[in-house]
C-alpha cells in the first residue's frame, strides 16, 4: 500500500461488519484513519466509536436521535449529522479515501451511488445495492474509473482468484454456501422454526438479516446476483455449491478447465481487511486454518425445492430488469416480519413470490424506476402481511 494513511468512510460502522471494520483499522493505525462514521438508530455506539477513532463527522440516520449523539460529543471538532438525506450528503463530501459501504439493504444503495459520483472507491459489503440497480452501480463504477472492491467472503474470494487473471476468461464460478442452520431440513420442519433458531448460524456470526437470508438460502441468491454484476457473467455462469465446512469461499473456473480456490477460517475480518488494504496484503495474527484438524471437506447440491427462496433469486437473476429489486425489497419486508414474529419461515416465500407476480416487469428501467418498483413491492408486500 501507498505510505499515505487511507481515510475510510463506513456506512454502517455501528453493525457487524462496521465493528470488525473498526477492530482492523484499530490494528493498523499506520495505514488507516476514519474519516465518517454513520449509524441508524444505535447512537450509543456511535458515540463511543467517535469518541475512540476521532472521525472528521458521523451521521446518526435517525433524526430523532441527533440530540444526543450532538450533545455527547459537543466536546469534540466531530461534526454530527442527521437523517437519511445527510447520509447521501456525507458520502458526497471529498474527505475521504475510500468508503466501506456495510449499511444493511436497500438503504446503502443511495449513499454508495454518491460515492461512485466523485469517483471515491467503495469496498462493497451492501450485496442489497448490487440487487437492486447493479447495472447502473457497475456502469457508473466503469464511467467513473471506481474500483467496486467486494467484502462479501465469496466475492472476495473470487475477486482474489482473479487477480493476474484479466486477460483469461471465466467458463463459471463456483459459489460455495454453508447451507445455514436449517441444512438437511425439510418443510415440515421449516414451518415451525422460529426467529432464534434461524438466528443461530452455524459458522458465521453477521447481523439479523443476513441471518435469516442466510437461512432460508436467499444471500446464495442475492450474492449470485450480486455475482453477475461484480464480474460482468451470465447466469449460467454461476453456480452454487453448499459446502458445509466455509473454509473453501469460493472457486473459479477457467476455459482451461483449471479451477482456482481461495481457503480460510470463516472469519470476515479477512475480506474486510484485503478489501480496504487492496491490494496489499497485511500481516496479521487471525487464527490459521489447520490442513490437519478439519481434515474433511464436503460438497453437496442446494435443495432448492426445500429452499424455494433461492430458485426465485435464480428467476430474478435470469429475468433480470426490475425483478431482482422487486424481489429484494419483498424479502426485506417478509425478514423484518418474520424478526417481529409476524409469519412464520415458509410465509417468507409466500410473500416474495407474490410480489414478484404481482409488481410489473420492467425491463430496462433507469434509476428512478428501480426507486420505484422498491417502493412499490413494499407496499404490495406489506399489504399482504397487514404490517
Ligand atoms: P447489521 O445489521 O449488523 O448492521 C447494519 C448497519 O447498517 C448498522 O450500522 C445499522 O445501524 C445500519 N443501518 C440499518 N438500517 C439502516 C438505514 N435504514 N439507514 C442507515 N443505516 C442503517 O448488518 P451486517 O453488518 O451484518 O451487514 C451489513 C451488510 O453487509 C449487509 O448488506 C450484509 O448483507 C453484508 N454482509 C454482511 C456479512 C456479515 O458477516 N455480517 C457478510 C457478508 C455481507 P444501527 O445498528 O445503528 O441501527
Ligand atoms: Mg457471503
Amino acid at each position: 500500500m501507498q505510505d499515505k494513511i487511507r481515510r475510510i468512510a463506513i456506512f454502517g460502522s455501528t453493525g457487524s461488519i462496521g465493528t470488525q471494520a473498526l477492530e482492523v483499522i484499530a490494528s493498523h493505525p499506520d495505514k488507516f484513519s476514519v474519516e465518517i462514521l454513520t449509524a441508524h438508530s444505535n447512537e450509543d455506539l456511535l458515540i463511543e466509536q467517535a469518541r475512540k477513532f476521532n472521525p472528521n463527522m458521523v451521521v446518526i440516520a435517525d433524526d430523532k436521535k441527533y440530540s444526543k449523539v450532538k450533545d455527547a460529543l459537543a466536546s469534540t471538532d466531530i461534526k454530527v449529522f442527521a437523517g437519511e438525506k445527510a447520509l447521501e450528503e456525507a458520502a458526497s463530501i471529498d474527505c475521504y479515501d475510500l468508503m466501506l459501504a456495510a449499511i444493511v439493504g436497500y438503504a446503502g444503495l443511495r449513499p454508495t451511488l454518491q460515492a461512485i459520483n466523485i469517483r471515491k472507491p467503495v469496498a462493497l459489503a451492501n450485496k442489497e445495492t448490487l440487487v437492486v440497480a447493479g447495472d447502473i452501480v457497475m456502469q457508473k463504477a466503469v464511467e467513473n474509473r471506481v474500483p467496486v472492491i467486494p467484502v462479501d467472503s465469496e466475492h472476495s474470494a473470487i475477486f482474489q482468484c482473479l487477480v493476474g487473471e484479466t486477460r483469461n476468461r471465466i467458463e463459471k464460478i463456483i459459489l460455495t454456501a454453508s447451507g445455514g442452520p436449517f441444512l438437511g431440513r425439510k418443510p415440515n420442519y421449516l414451518v415451525n422454526v422460529k426467529r432464534e433458531h434461524a438466528l443461530q448460524h452455524p459458522n458465521w456470526t453477521m447481523g439479523a438479516k443476513i441471518s435469516i437470508d442466510s437461512a432460508t438460502l436467499m444471500n446464495k441468491g442475492l450474492e449470485m446476483i450480486e455475482a453477475k454484476w461484480l464480474f460482468n457473467l451470465k447466469p449460467d455462469q454461476i453456480q452454487v455449491l453448499i459446502h458445509p465446512q466455509s473454509i473453501i469461499h469460493s472457486m473459479v473456473q477457467f476455459e482451461d478447465g483449471s479451477i482456482k480456490a481461495q481457503m480460510g477460517l470463516p472469519d470476515m475480518k479477512l475480506p474486510i481487511q484485503y478489501a480496504i488494504g487492496f491490494p496489499t496484503r497485511i500481516a496479521n495474527n487471525f487464527p490459521r486454518y489447520d490442513f490437519k484438524k478439519i481434515n474433511t471437506l464436503t460438497f453437496e447440491e442446494p435443495d432448492i425445492r426445500t429452499f424455494r427462496n433461492l430458485s426465485l433469486a435464480i428467476e430474478a437473476l435470469n429475468k433480470g430488469g426490475n425483478l431482482p429489486s422487486v424481489m429484494n425489497a419483498a424479502n426485506e419486508i417478509a425478514v423484518y416480519a418474520f424478526l417481529r414474529n409476524r409469519i412464520n419461515f415458509l410465509d417468507m416465500t409466500d410473500v416474495i413470490e407474490k410480489t414478484m407476480q404481482k409488481v410489473a416487469f420492467i425491463e430496462h428501467p433507469p434509476l428512478e424506476e428501480y426507486y420505484q418498483s422498491d417502493g412499490e413491492a413494499r407496499t404490495y408486500a406489506a399489504d399482504l402481511i397487514k404490517l
